[in-house]
C-alpha cells in the first residue's frame, strides 16, 4: 500500500534529521521537512499530509497549481523550489507560501504585486549559487533525466547575495526569511553548506528575522544540517524515485 510505504519512508527520514540533529548539538525543532512532491500526484500529497507532513514543495508553476487544487482543503504550507521565470514569478506569487528560488532583482516586482494581490506579504530566500565552492563541478550533460534538481546551477553567487537580500527585504509585500542552495551536482556538498552558512549569517546579520537555511535533500540532508539547515527539502527518500515528467 502506498501509503504505508510513505508512512515508513518518513519515519526513516525522520530518523536521519534526528540523528543529524544529535550529532551536531542542535535541537530537532530547529529543521523543518519539506516533502518535494515534484511529478507525484495530489493523491501522494494527500496520504503526507495524513501522515502529518505539513510542508510540501513544487517546482513547476502549472502542476502546483492542478495540485493544489485538489488539496484545497488539507492544511499545508506550499513552497516553490523551481527556477523561476520572470513571466511566472507573478503566478507563482499568487499561490505560493513561500519561494526559494528568488536569484535576481527583476523577480521582487512581480511577485511583490502578487502579495499585494493576495493581501498578505510573501515568504522568499535568496538562491546561493554554490558551483564555484568545491573542488570539480562536473557538468551535468551526461545526468539523466529528472536527477539534476530543476533548482541546480541557479542563484546569485554567494558575493552577491547581501545585495538581492536587502533589494528583497526592502520590497514592499516581500518577507525576506533566508537563504536556499542546492550541493554542486557530484561536488563537496559539507563544502558547498559552510559557504552557506557564511553567507546566511552575513545576511542574517543584515536583515532582521531571515533566519532560515533552505539546505540538503535526499542525500546530503545530514551535511546540511551539520552545517546549520533550517529547512530540508526532501524528495526521493520519501517518495521514491521520480517517475518521468507527464
Ligand atoms: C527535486 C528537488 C529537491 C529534492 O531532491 P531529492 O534528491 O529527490 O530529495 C530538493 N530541492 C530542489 C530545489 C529540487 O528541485
Amino acid at each position: 500500500m502506498r501509503g504505508a510505504e510513505l508512512v515508513d519512508r518518513l519515519a526513516a527520514v525522520e530518523q536521519r534529521i534526528e540523528a543529524a540533529c544529535c550529532a551536531a548539538g542542535r535541537p530537532r525543532n530547529e529543521v523543518t521537512l519539506i516533502v518535494v512532491t515534484k511529478f507525484f500526484p495530489a493523491c501522494d500529497v494527500r496520504l503526507l499530509a495524513a501522515a502529518g507532513v505539513r510542508d510540501v514543495a513544487e517546482s513547476r508553476h502549472q502542476e502546483a497549481v492542478d495540485k493544489r487544487a485538489h488539496c484545497r482543503d488539507l492544511d499545508l504550507t506550499w513552497h516553490f523550489v523551481g527556477g523561476l521565470q520572470s513571466n511566472k514569478a507573478a503566478a507563482v506569487g499568487g499561490w505560493a507560501d513561500v519561494v526559494h528560488s528568488v536569484d535576481r532583482g527583476k523577480l521582487l516586482a512581480p511577485l511583490a504585486r502578487a502579495a499585494q494581490e493576495r493581501s498578505r506579504p510573501l515568504d522568499v530566500l535568496v538562491q546561493v549559487n554554490l558551483d564555484a565552492t568545491g573542488p570539480g563541478s562536473p557538468s551535468s550533460a551526461d545526468s539523466p533525466h529528472g536527477a539534476v534538481p530543476a533548482g541546480a546551477r541557479s542563484g546569485v553567487l554567494p558575493q552577491d547575495a547581501l545585495i538581492l537580500a536587502r533589494r528583497a527585504a526592502a520590497t514592499d509585500g516581500l518577507r525576506l526569511r533566508g537563504v536556499m542552495a542546492v550541493a554542486p551536482h557530484g561536488g563537496d556538498a559539507p563544502a558547498a553548506f559552510r559557504a552557506l552558512a557564511d553567507v546566511a549569517a552575513e545576511v542574517g546579520a543584515a536583515v532582521p528575522g531571515a533566519t532560515w537555511v533552505s539546505a540538503g535533500m535526499s542525500g546530503d540532508l545530514e551535511a546540511a544540517i551539520g552545517h546549520g539547515a533550517t529547512h530540508v527539502r526532501v524528495g526521493t527518500a520519501v517518495l521514491g524515485n521520480r517517475p518521468p515528467r507527464g
